[in-house]
């Protein structure tokens, strides 16, 4: 007898997963460079000189029992402290090194905060479309998800309806931005005014209504767009942030989860943070890439790969009549399917061996994600199957 939840997550994959899987074994039959492959968020350039120069340093420079031991369960007091100067440079933020928890990357900042929150029966309101994973991660502590769509063109909250929708059991709102799937940046005035009906719903219930900020893809922006820092806005702010994707190194599992000094009951939430990570059995992040961050932070892989693809795919797919979001950060780029039904969208692209991941797993009907980190090469090669499959909806 096991855990029925667990045997169904395990046996069944992701959507994503379950294309991702496919992809490699058409790449098999039909050679690789002949499947033209959007379906993961796996960064694909590579992690800046720094990264790699810093790592020799360490490992020909440290004490290897000190480099490769643990560390307290919250991570190494230096690079904490160094984390909390850097974004106390950056955006002027208070915080200190005891805000901070070091994790295994986003997914276990998600994980670790969400079960430091909340109880079965609690509820927690996700901007639809959302990463997949978030609904795993919080009804795995039994607690409800209650989507709120963003719609088109832009994909930024309806904040009214995001009010309407906090009741007595709303513990959390999870926001992701820069977002996966849709690349929409929350825009400084709907940071305000998100803030605004926290404060107002923690007021009518009588309970904190947490801010669980998702920020693997903060420094993944275009252009001039800025992405709002959230805790300078809510003192109730969690956030979860990796270096999965700003610096390629999503193998690596490096990340963390910063808690408000601002926060009500500061001292209880980061104590249950250190509690849910212990309970998880995380017992602390990878040594080697905790010793890393201080030389890292704030740096990005080269952008201007994902940039020019961006910049590729919008003019391409747009010219051949696609309705497209043009996305002003992270890697994604979400494509209305032209007769609403996304999965027969996917078949229909599959069979020009495009690899697309149909939107029902985010939460939003209706359209396809292109995950655009891949190579230029790709996806100027990939060009003329996009231009078929809109010919064979009749469009352009
Ligand atoms: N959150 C979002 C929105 C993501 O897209 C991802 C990964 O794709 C994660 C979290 C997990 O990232 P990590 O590799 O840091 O665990």
């Amino acid at each position: 007898m096991v855990n029925e939840r667990m045997k169904e997550l395990g046996s069944r994959r992701s959507v994503i997963r379950e294309l991702f899987e496919y992809g490699k074994l058409r790449k098999q039959e039909i050679g690789e460079e002949n499947v033209f492959d959007f379906s993961l968020g796996n960064p694909s350039v590579p992690a800046p000189d720094a990264v790699r120069e810093r790592l020799v340093e360490l490992l020909q420079e440290s004490d290897p029992v000190k480099l490769h031991g643990y560390t307290s369960a919250q991570g190494d007091l230096g690079v904490r402290q160094s984390i909390a100067d850097y974004l106390n440079r950056t955006y002027g933020a208070d915080l200190r090194a005891d805000c901070f928890y070091l994790t295994a990357g986003a997914a276990a900042s998600l994980t670790v905060s969400l079960t430091a929150i909340l109880n079965p029966g609690d509820e927690v309101i996700l901007l639809a479309p959302f990463f997949p994973e978030y609904r795993v991660f919080v009804e795995r502590t039994g607690a409800k998800v209650i989507p709120v769509p963003c719609g088109a063109p832009d994909f930024q909250p309806d904040l009214q309806a995001l009010e309407d929708a906090i009741t007595k059991r709303t513990r959390a709102v999870l926001v992701n931005s820069p977002n996966n799937p849709t690349g929409a940046v929350l825009t400084a005035g709907n940071a305000k005014g998100l803030s605004e009906i926290l404060r107002r719903g923690s007021e009518r219930i009588g309970e904190p209504i947490y801010l669980i900020a998702d920020e693997p893809y903060r420094e993944l922006v275009y252009g001039d767009t800025e992405v709002p820092y959230l805790p300078n806005d809510y003192e109730n702010t969690v956030v979860c942030y990796s270096f999965s994707k700003s610096i390629s190194l999503p193998g690596e599992r490096i990340g963390y989860v910063m808690v408000s000094p601002r926060a009500k009951d500061f001292s209880d939430l980061y104590a249950a943070v250190c509690g849910a990570g212990r309970a998880l059995g995380f017992v602390c992040a990878p040594t080697l890439f905790q010793y890393l961050i201080p030389s890292v932070l704030g740096m990005t892989a080269d952008l201007s790969v994902y940039d020019t693809n961006r910049r590729l795919l919008l003019e391409s797919l747009t010219a051949y009549g696609f309705s497209v979001v043009p996305p002003k950060g992270a890697f994604y780029l979400f494509v209305k399917a032209p007769d609403g039904d996304a999965c027969a969208f996917c078949e229909r692209a599959k069979a020009e061996e495009l690899l697309l991941v149909p939107s029902e797993d985010f939460g939003c009907d209706g359209y396809v994600r292109i995950s655009y980190c891949v190579t230029t090469e790709q996806v100027e090669r990939s060009l003329p199957a996009f231009q078929r499959l809109a010919r064979s909806y009749g469009l352009g």
